[in-house]
């Protein structure tokens, strides 16, 4: 097996980056993005290149400003200084609307819409734009596959389903259209321990087929290191690390994510007697 070599740098905020020397090309990038609101800083003047094709999980305390770098990188907010770029353009008034087309994004809590069924909601965008029922219920059904969901399923209003399937078909309504690149904000934290646990495991198997290029925010690290093959790690609006969790352990940037990862608490192992 080669060993991959990894090269360090800094960037502008002071965070350390591990760089993996085959790195790809970025799908993403934040250059020296910043973002109020009001008179709150919720992201400091930040770069940040995201990888085509990878999994990165973006993590950190509540409030640190995760939401508010996906919601950057969607095309939702505008930097108040420093630019997006999207395939190395930039977001602009002008291009948002093609980019945001190729960006799938499941907002914190699932988003959906409670008055639609579940089938109305995922297929929303694409009647919005005029397919043919055809093309959209072929795509319902090989999205219906993928997240282990049945038509039946798709006739209810999302009131009457279950929080891991609300999550599914919010996942399949990001999915619709085969964007290039899908936004997950803590698609899994409203779940309780087992569904969550099971549902770590099908997102990760969903993530390695579709091989897009994915960034999921969590604020769990066993669960950011079991997606993501990279982690951002967010602290007071700023990017304090982005490396492996290897890297995270063994070359820490600083105090605070050797303090992050230890505040993970472990179930604690019985005694052998
Ligand atoms: P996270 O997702 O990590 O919990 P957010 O990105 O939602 O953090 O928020 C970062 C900071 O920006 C917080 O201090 C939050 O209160 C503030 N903030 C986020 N959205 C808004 C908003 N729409 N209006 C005012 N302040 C906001
Ligand atoms: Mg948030």
């Amino acid at each position: 097996m080669t060993q991959r070599l990894q090269t360090f740098r800094h960037d502008s905020s002071g965070g350390i980056h591990s760089v993996p020397s085959h790195e790809r090309r970025p799908v993403l990038e934040l250059k020296g993005a910043e973002r109020y609101y009001g008179e709150t800083v919720a992201l400091h003047p930040t770069d940040l290149a995201i990888a085509e094709g990878k999994t990165t999980a973006l993590i950190g305390p509540s409030g640190c400003g995760k939401s508010t770098m996906l919601r950057l990188m969607a095309g939702l907010i505008t930097p108040t200084a420093g630019s997006v770029l999207f395939n190395g353009r930039p977001v602009t008034p002008e291009t948002v609307h093609a980019i945001r087309r190729k960006i799938g994004y499941v907002v914190q809590e699932g988003g959906l819409f409670p008055h639609m069924t579940a089938a109305h909601n995922v297929t929303l965008v694409a009647r919005h734009l005029g397919w043919d029922p055809g093309p959209i219920n072929a795509r319902l059904n090989n999205l219906l596959q993928l997240v282990g969901m049945t038509s039946d399923h798709l006739a209810r209003y999302p009131s009457r389903l279950s929080g891991g399937q609300r999550q599914r078909v919010s996942l399949m309504r990001a999915l619709f259209l085969d964007p290039d690149v899908l936004l997950l904000d803590e698609p899994l934290g409203a779940l309780d321990p087992m569904i969550r646990y099971d549902l770590q495991e099908e997102l990760r198997a969903i993530f390695r087929k579709l091989q897009k290029t994915v960034i999921v925010v969590t604020h769990d690290m066993a669960e950011a290191a079991f997606l993501g093959d990279t982690i951002v790690l967010l602290k007071s609006g700023r990017v304090v690390q982005h490396s492996t969790m290897g890297d995270m352990l063994a070359l820490p940037a600083n105090p605070f994510v050797t303090a992050f990862l230890r505040a993970q608490r472990a179930v604690p192992q019985p005694e052998i007697v």
